[in-house]
């Protein structure tokens, strides 16, 4: 995009040209850049990913795990506490329910990340 009077380039997303100082013709000049920055970015996205069957399977050997893995660190390890905790002082039959439910959360959790839903520290399900 070149000035419209002198005709000189100007940057991207310029409002005014660094030449002669007319104003840019913002409106056209602007929108073009933009849809190529998606392309640039998807980068650090991946580490955004989460695998909803990993954050299930982490789940199984420890309470909590998959909740961490889901970035609920907390949230995991006070469901692994509260667990311990009611398997004590309740009846250990508590143990199978909390790992259940430990279980579809963390990969209900990691399904909300992937859709780009918003989960705060302690969002369940
Ligand atoms: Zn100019």
């Amino acid at each position: 995009m070149n000035c419209l009077y002198c005709d000189s380039p100007l940057p991207p997303g310029a409002v005014e040209c660094p030449n002669c100082g007319a104003p840019a013709p913002a409106e056209s000049s602007v929108p073009p850049p933009q849809p190529q920055m998606p392309q640039f970015a998807p980068a650090p996205q991946p580490t955004r990913k989460k695998s909803p069957l990993l954050a299930e399977l982490l789940s199984f050997p420890v309470i909590g795990l998959g909740q961490m893995y889901n970035g609920q660190v907390i949230k995991g390890a006070l469901l692994l506490l509260v667990t311990v905790i009611l398997v004590f002082a309740i009846h250990p039959m508590v143990f199978w329910i909390f790992w259940l439910l430990a279980v579809l959360d963390a990969g209900r959790i990691a399904g909300k990340i992937n859709a780009g839903e918003t989960v705060t520290p302690w969002t369940f399900f």
